[in-house]
């Protein structure tokens, strides 16, 4: 997933004691499973097989509602499955076709309430006929009037991180996987997608979709979109869906991901999922990209009109092996994840354009993680890479140090090894792991025994346990050459000595050139310095949503009026919580309590519940 929060979200730091995930116990139905905090299924003592979904999507009721069905084997001679849920509406529930008296559990903070079944050793086969409630957190309805087209309401799913259990009851922890299949009943005229084969390329008269996962996936990668969708391939196995609208500028905006899946590819061995298409959603998608498998969900927010944020796909196809095929066991393992991918989302970009271009996304990225840092302060449990999760939301694992500081481990570990050694080390890795678990510590021994090998000169030259169990950025962290930045902080300094932008040279610039010449301007520019930014680069009017975010949250916090009317539309088509979040912070921080409060009032239909919860907290 790239990315829902910024580390500022999770205020004062709390030194919690050190989680020990360490226990893992070989069931006879995952590979490894390590105690998961976040799910309260008892998935670790009843063999978990298969998933079949027959749901149908009432649009204007705004109801999913339907089957789940679960293949099991209860070797172990469980007396009961349980199954996570949050706020469904269970009707009732048939074990091998015969009615069984369930029940809930106690609901608990963050984790929703038990779904229990009594089960007999020989129980295969468990039917759940249930409703996802009015306020389910995957699940965002859009209103025609909040789609790009204006005349079909919308549907889609956001499951990541313990969400699928607002729309299906199910074991709901990265640590369990399984193969599922679907029918789904929507509103004639429209189509509907999944993480799965099966995508349509049309809509068909019937209404009536089918799918087929045949991969066992972690719950978090169960995904659902429904409305007026359209396809266009790019290549014989990759292709995009948006709606009809958007759909030429999407393929135009993506036109190379065929490219990209094969460069991913010659980098760390085949592509296992068979298709690679993207979805691009309507504006209220939370979140930059959702790797759901097959199908990547992607915010409208990178469809620049110049290919500039096509960066965010290389990372959701980066997630195709790191996550997707070798998932993390826990939440608190996220890093295993998250920081895998942002280094194989990098070396992509560097074989697609060259060194000193990724060198600049490097260098942001350690940015960000100096940002996350400083907020959660330099000795904070959270900014360790093996997080403690216990009793708090899984979401807040999801800030800059898994992603920064995990690629930034891994960086360092190909410095000191070699890059032909290290590339070697991680294709296997892939090839070997390929849909199963991993903790953090199952990779180190792995690590130890395949690339490090005892050699005690390299373990204290690379120092992992400052790095894994350690707080801040270890003093050995590696900093990319700045060749192109440099020449930006040049171009910086003459417009605060000069007053004026005449003399600047900006000829050539991508969009990271322009985010670090913003950036690091000081935080107190006059409205004056504003204006004559703005004059002569027009950032209020930039199509590019980075810079447009950047610069409007520049603009609340020197005053800068004229900026204002741009920004509220933006806010009213943008529900990427990267961008509102911290442009609604500094209205606040800014004491412009009372805009924030009527801009959100205007728009907060608009963004998905993840974010209105979020957003409610700060806005008051
Ligand atoms: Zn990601």
């Amino acid at each position: 997933m790239r990315k829902q929060l910024t580390a500022i979200m999770f205020g004062t730091l709390l030194l919690a004691a050190c989680g020990n995930n360490k226990t893992e116990h070989a069931g006879n139905t995952q590979a490894v499973i390590a105690k998961d905090m976040h799910t309260l299924s008892n998935a670790d003592s009843i063999l978990i097989k298969h998933l079949s979904l027959d749901l149908t999507v009432d649009m204007d009721s705004q109801q999913l509602y339907g089957w789940a069905g679960w293949e099991i084997e209860n070797t172990m001679g469980a007396q009961s499955l349980r199954l996570d849920n949050h706020d469904l509406i269970i009707d009732s529930v048939l074990v091998d076709g015969v009615a069984a008296t369930f029940s809930i559990g106690a609901k608990q903070e963050h984790l929703g309430a038990a779904l229990i079944i009594p089960l007999l050793k020989e129980s295969h086969k468990v039917m759940i006929k249930y409703a996802a409630s009015k306020g389910a957190k995957a699940l965002q309805w859009l209103a025609a009037s909040q789609t790009i087209g204006k005349k079909q309401p919308f549907l889609y799913t956001q499951s990541e991180s313990i969400y699928a259990r607002s729309w299906v009851p199910c074991p709901d922890g990265p640590g369990i996987r399984f193969s599922y299949s679907a029918r789904i009943q929507v509103p004639k005229g429209m189509m509907a997608v999944m993480s799965a084969s099966g995508n349509a390329q049309q809509a068909n008269d019937s209404g009536i979709y089918h799918f087929e996962m045949e991969k066992p996936i972690p719950a978090y990668l169960l995904a659902l979109a429904v409305g007026d969708i359209r396809f266009k391939a790019i290549d014989e196995r990759t292709g995009v869906y948006a709606e009809p609208e958007m759909i030429a500028k999407v393929a135009n905006e993506f036109a190379e991901i065929g490219k990209m899946v094969n460069t991913a590819e010659s980098l760390y061995g085949p592509y296992a999922w068979g298709r690679y298409d993207v979805i691009v959603l309507p504006a209220g998608f939370p979140i930059g990209g959702m790797e759901n498998p097959k199908l990547t969900f992607c915010t409208p927010t990178v469809i620049a009109g110049d290919r500039s944020l096509v960066n965010l796909i290389a990372h959701e196809l980066a997630h195709s092996w790191s996550g997707n095929l070798v998932t993390n066991a826990t939440w608190d393992d996220i890093w295993m994840n998250e920081g895998f991918t942002v280094y194989f989302e990098r070396r992509i970009s560097e074989a697609m354009n060259d060194k000193t271009y990724v060198n600049m996304l490097w260098e942001l990225g350690y940015q960000d993680l100096e940002m996350a840092v400083e907020d959660f302060g330099k000795d904070s449990r959270k900014t360790w890479l093996k997080q403690d999760l216990k009793g708090k939301d899984a979401d807040e694992g999801l800030s800059d140090i898994p992603y920064e500081k995990g690629a930034l481990f891994l960086w360092l570990i190909e410095q000191n090894v070699g890059r032909e050694k290290w590339d070697a080390f991680l294709k296997n890795y892939f090839a070997t792991h390929a849909f199963q678990t991993i903790t953090t510590e199952k990779f180190l021994d792995y690590l130890d025994k395949n690339l490090l090998k005892g050699d005690s000169a390299l373990y204290k030259m690379l120092d992992v346990n400052a790095w894994v169990y350690g707080p801040g950025i270890p003093a050995n962290a590696p900093r990319a050459a700045m060749e192109r930045f440099e020449k930006v902080n040049i171009e910086r300094a003459k417009f605060l000595e000069e007053k004026s932008t005449k003399n600047l040279n900006t000829a050539n610039w991508t969009t990271h050139e322009w985010l670090h010449f913003l950036r690091k301007m000081p935080k107190d520019l006059t409205t004056d310095q504003m204006v004559v930014l703005d004059q002569a680069f027009h950032f209020t009017t930039a199509k590019n949503s980075e810079i447009a975010d950047l610069w409007f949250v520049m603009s609340v916090r020197a005053g800068y009026e004229k900026a204002y009317g741009e920004m509220d539309k933006f806010l009213s088509v943008t529900g990427r919580q990267k961008f509102i979040i911290p442009l609604y912070e500094e209205m606040m921080q800014t004491g412009k309590v009372e805009m924030a409060k009527a801009i959100y009032k205007k728009h907060k239909t608009n963004y998905h519940p993840l974010a209105q919860s979020k957003l409610d907290k700060i806005i008051k």
